[in-house]
C-alpha cells in the first residue's frame, strides 16, 4: 500500500496542468467550450435554470422518489475519511491509472491540495441541493480485494472506501444522502457484517467482482446470498467489461454467474445492465457474447422477474454501442426493472459522454444538446439525470419509474424484520 505526500504532489501538480493546457477554446469563459476538463463551475446561470429540457426533467417524476442508485466515493484518504487508494493509483509508474486518477478527481472537482476527500464530498452536496428537494444520492463504499479464504488484500487493491464512511456521510447528510456497504462476501465475518449494515440503514450492497476478487456463482457466497435474501437487501454488482487490474478473475463479471444469488432469493442489480465487453457464454457452448445479450437473457427469464433488475448507469458513455440503448429504449416490458444511477464522477469526465454523437445518432434532439452540455459544467449529477429522461429511440424514452428507484431500496415491509444492531455505532 502506498500513500506518499510525494504521490499526491506529483498528481496535484499534474492536475494544475492539465487544467492549464486543457481549457480549449475561445478566449472568454461565456464562449469557451470544454472538451476535455471539468470547469467545475458552480451557481447554474438563469439560461439554465429556465431551461424547457430541466423542466421536463421533472413532469410526472416525484423528485422524492429519486434516488441516484450508483454514486462512487471517491477520494485520497488526506482526511480521517479512512479512505486507502492502491498502489496503481498512486504512481506515475502506472501512468494509465495515475491519468485515470487524474480525470476521476477533475471529474468530481477535488483536485484541493491537502483536501480531495473533502472537496469531493463538498462538490456532491453542492450538486445535489442544486436540484429539487427529496432528490437524493446513494454512496458507495468499496472493500478491499480479497484472497479466496477471504483475508484482505490491500496492496491488490485500487482503492478502499470504509462501509463506516459511506454511513456516516448519510447520516450527516440524511436529507440527501443514503448508502450503500461494500463487504466481500469470503469475509469469515460477512454475514455479521451484512447484518450490522443493514441495521445501521444501508440500502444495498456493492460488488466489483473481478477487482475485489468475487465469484458471485462460487459456493463460498452461499451464506451470504442467503443473507441477502432473507434481509431483502439488495446487491448491486458490476457484469460485463471492467477496468480492473486483476485480468485472471475477469470472468467472474459475467452476469449468468449471479444465477446463484437469483436462485437463494437474493434481489439482485447488475450494474450498467452488463453495457460493455463480452463473456463465455457459460449456458451453451463458452463462446464469447456480448455482456448485454447475457443480461437480457437473465431479464427474460420468467422466474427473476421479481428479483433481477438493471442500473442504467453508464449506459450513455461513448463506449457502449447505440443498439444497447436503442434496446434498453424499446424493451418496455423491462423499464419497471431498470434503476437510474450516474456512476458519478463520471458524468463529471467530459470525454466520456457526447450529447452531440447521441443527437446525431438519433437518440436526443439536437435542440437539447448545448443546454446538457451546458449543464453538466456546473452539475454532472442534474445532468447525467437530465440527459437519461430526454433520450428517445423511435418515440419511446424512459419512463418516470426508471427514475422513481426509491420504491425498489425501501421495499414496505423489509426494514422491521431487521434485527436492531448488537453493536453500538463506531
Ligand atoms: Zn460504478
Amino acid at each position: 500500500m502506498i500513500r506518499t505526500r510525494f504521490s499526491r504532489r506529483r498528481f496535484l501538480k499534474t492536475a494544475a496542468l492539465l487544467t492549464t493546457a486543457g481549457a480549449f477554446g475561445a478566449a472568454g469563459c461565456h464562449t469557451r467550450k470544454y472538451f476535455l476538463v471539468n470547469p467545475c463551475r458552480a451557481a447554474m446561470p438563469a439560461r439554465l435554470a429556465e431551461s424547457p429540457w430541466l423542466a421536463r426533467v421533472w413532469q410526472g417524476l416525484d423528485p422524492a422518489q429519486v434516488w441516484d442508485c450508483h454514486v462512487h466515493l471517491a477520494g485520497v484518504g488526506d482526511s480521517d475519511s479512512g479512505i486507502v487508494l492502491g498502489a496503481q493509483f498512486s504512481s506515475p509508474m502506472n501512468p494509465l491509472f495515475y491519468a485515470r486518477r487524474w480525470f476521476y478527481m477533475n471529474g468530481a472537482c477535488a483536485s484541493v491540495a491537502g483536501a480531495v476527500d473533502k472537496a469531493y464530498v463538498e462538490r456532491l452536496l453542492e450538486q445535489v441541493t442544486a436540484m429539487p428537494g427529496g432528490v437524493k444520492l446513494m454512496l458507495f463504499a468499496f472493500d478491499y480485494c480479497h484472497d479466496d479464504a477471504g483475508r484482505p488484500l490491500p496492496e491488490e487493491s485500487a482503492f478502499y472506501i470504509p462501509d463506516d464512511y459511506a454511513r456516516d456521510l448519510a447520516a450527516a447528510y440524511p436529507e440527501r444522502f443514503e448508502w450503500v456497504a461494500s463487504i466481500h462476501p469470503y469475509r469469515p465475518d460477512a454475514v455479521d457484517r451484512l447484518e450490522r449494515a443493514a441495521a445501521q440503514g444501508a440500502r444495498a450492497v456493492k460488488w466489483l467482482p473481478a477487482a475485489q476478487n468475487i465469484d458471485p456463482a462460487s459456493s463460498r457466497c452461499a451464506a451470504f446470498h442467503a443473507a441477502l435474501a432473507r434481509l431483502r437487501i439488495p446487491l448491486i454488482t458490476h457484469c460485463g467489461a471492467e477496468k480492473a487490474m486483476r485480468t485472471e478473475t475477469l470472468y467472474y463479471s459475467n452476469p449468468l454467474r449471479l444465477r446463484r444469488a437469483l436462485e437463494a432469493g437474493a434481489r439482485v442489480i447488475i450494474a450498467h445492465c452488463a453495457s460493455a465487453g463480452d463473456d463465455a457464454d457459460i449456458d451453451r457452448d463458452s463462446k464469447p457474447r456480448s455482456s448485454f445479450e447475457l443480461f437480457a437473457r437473465l431479464m427474460d427469464e420468467p422466474e427473476w422477474r421479481e428479483n433481477l433488475c438493471g442500473d442504467i448507469s453508464a449506459i450513455v458513455l461513448r463506449n457502449r454501442k447505440p443498439q444497447v440503448l436503442k434496446t434498453l429504449l424499446s424493451r418496455r416490458d423491462w423499464h419497471s426493472r431498470l434503476l437510474n444511477g450516474s456512476d458519478y464522477p463520471l458524468p463529471g469526465i467530459l470525454p466520456l459522454i457526447s450529447p452531440a454523437a447521441l443527437a446525431a445518432g438519433g437518440l436526443l434532439p439536437e435542440t437539447a444538446v448545448a443546454d446538457l452540455e451546458l449543464l453538466r459544467e456546473y452539475n454532472p449529477v442534474y445532468f447525467d439525470l437530465a440527459l437519461k429522461r430526454t433520450l428517445s429511440w423511435q418515440g419511446q424514452g424512459f419512463p418516470a419509474e426508471v427514475f422513481a428507484t426509491r420504491r425498489f431500496f425501501t421495499p414496505p415491509s423489509a426494514w422491521s424484520r431487521i434485527p436492531a444492531s448488537p453493536r453500538p455505532l463506531s
